[in-house]
């Protein structure tokens, strides 16, 4: 039989839905590649019984003539971020170490709901803040791919969610969620050459989604390729009125309005991203995809984006704001750890507990949170802030007028060695320099592989879209995929 490992969404599906396989043959292939990657610590809490357990349920419907659902047969991995009754819920934190929700978070209700199985919880970044899965508190993991100098270094995965990344690269799950803030889909997807999208703010709810920064965290999928992320965004997208910022639309047939003609569209290419000493191989992938995108039919256009260099600071004074709020809920009274010294008062339990239970990176954000929330600084930090968000959503306004995507690479560089970056968190916060534009004005932005550097490690190409066109930017995701040919996988060392 095929090795079920090397299918992804859309095949797995049909060869359950035909009988050439089982469900629970799949979950079975899948969890002994789970099983036996430990090396790469992309899974925080492995539930082999759980994807069993779904995929049983599968076959006995499908066996019963019920109707199947659109990841019937489906082991998916889960980012930790998202509670699961029943299972740890860690956020790959110490705080939420032993935190048993007794509730499912909305989208990976909507999953299971589609015939998803669960195979594991994903390892992150602490409370999703980081971009290379070093903040967690279970460890990093560790990328499946390694640079062609024969070095043998160990490489980021990317982040926050690199457990995401990392067990899709290695054949562990054929998808799994993400969640993006700031370009938590996006760079870890282009970090190991997988695809990953962002929907529209509001699309997919944030019920039972651990808080980070709440008017920008959405969820979506990350995939091997564009048409499984359309049909696991179809089924993770949806209103729920226990999230009020969820969007009360139909959720679109993405898959089926699939098209790769991109005839009548137009593409900008932002000047402002061209930063000076941009890597050349990053410039070059960037050129090809332009040359891919006409290719298909559309007409390039550049853009202005002027406000561009402001986005970087004012989502790192939005994003721990927000995240300094969210956060103060981690007390030791209500969930996971508490650190209650002897002959200790309530003050000093919390402060006890929060200082034992948040890591570095996350202290670092409610210091930087706090201060500029605080009365003094408010004006002068979050309020400017705030400002300068507003015209970043106003300069893709503007760009609208010329163009219906844009197109510019993912990040500004390749998967970069674990401890690289960790010493200088301000070199660490550069490399979310194209993604956190998107994020800060709402639209959906996808990443998906645009070919390979001089070290032989992926580099992804980002689509940004008018808010609500996921649909054009699945489209021009593959557009480029047709045209990159980006078949390349991480060598199995582990
Ligand atoms: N890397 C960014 C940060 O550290 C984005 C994280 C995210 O999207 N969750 O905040």
């Amino acid at each position: 039989m095929t090795d079920l490992t090397k299918l992804g969404v859309a095949a797995l599906r049909s060869g359950v839905a035909s009988g050439e396989f089982t469900a629970v043959e799949v979950a079975e292939a899948f969890n002994a590649s789970v099983a036996a990657a430990k090396a790469l610590n992309a899974f925080i809490v492995e539930t082999p019984e759980k994807a069993v357990e779904a995929a049983k349920v599968v076959d006995a419907d499908r066996a019963a003539g019920k109707p199947l659902g659109k990841m019937a047969g489906v082991p998916i991995g889960m980012k930790d971020l998202f509670a699961t009754e029943g299972v740890q819920t860690t956020a790959a934190s110490h705080i939420l170490e032993g935190f048993v929700p007794t509730y499912e978070s909305t989208v990976s209700a909507n999953l299971w709901k589609a015939g998803a199985g669960m195979l594991g919880k994903l390892n992150l970044d602490q409370f999703a803040m980081g971009s290379s899965n070093e903040t967690s508190y279970f460890g990093n993991v560790i990328s499946p791919w390694r640079r062609n100098d024969g070095s043998n270094a160990a490489l980021a995965p990317g982040g926050s969610s690199g457990g995401s990344s990392a067990a899709i690269a290695a054949r562990l799950c054929p998808a799994a969620t993400g969640t993006d803030t700031g370009g938590s889909i996006r760079q870890p997807a282009a970090f190991v050459g997988i695809s990953g999208i962002k929907p529209t703010y509001g699309r997919c709810s944030r019920w039972g989604i651990v808080a980070f920064a709440s008017s920008l965290d959405q969820a979506g999928p990350m995939a091997r390729d564009v048409r499984d992320c359309a049909i696991m965004l179809e089924a993770m997208a949806g209103f729920d009125p226990k999230d009020s910022t969820s969007l009360d639309l139909p959720v679109p047939e993405w898959e089926a309005g699939l098209n790769s003609d991109l005839r009548g569209k137009k593409v900008g290419i932002p000047k402002e991203y061209r930063l000076d000493g941009i890597d050349e191989d990053i410039a070059k992938m960037w050129d090809n995809g332009i040359a891919w995108l006409k290719d298909a039919g559309a007409e390039i256009v550049e853009i202005s984006l002027p406000h561009t260099k402001y986005a970087l600071p004012a989502y790192y004074i939005i994003a721990p704001a927000e995240a300094s709020s969210n956060l103060a809920r981690y007390d030791g009274v209500r969930y996971g750890l508490r650190d209650l010294p002897d002959g200790a008062g309530l003050q000093d339990m919390y402060a006890a507990t929060r200082a034992a239970g948040f890591g570095a990176e996350v202290r670092r954000r409610i210091m930087i949170g706090t201060y500029v929330l605080s009365a003094g600084f408010y004006d002068a930090y979050y309020t400017q802030a705030q400002k300068v968000r507003a015209l970043i959503a106003r300069d893709f306004e503007n760009a609208w007028k010329q163009c219906d995507l844009i197109l510019a690479p993912t990040a500004p560089s390749a998967a970069f060695g674990l401890g690289e970056k960790t010493s200088d968190p301000l070199s660490m916060y550069l490399n979310d320099v194209f993604a956190v534009p998107a994020s800060l004005a709402g639209l959906p932005a996808m990443s998906v592989p645009g070919g390979l550097d001089k070290q032989g490690l992926p580099l992804g190409l980002q689509i940004v879209g008018k808010a609500l066109d996921e649909q054009g930017v699945l489209n021009a995701g593959l557009a480029i995929e047709e045209r990159a040919g980006f078949t390349a996988e991480a060598e199995k060392w582990w």
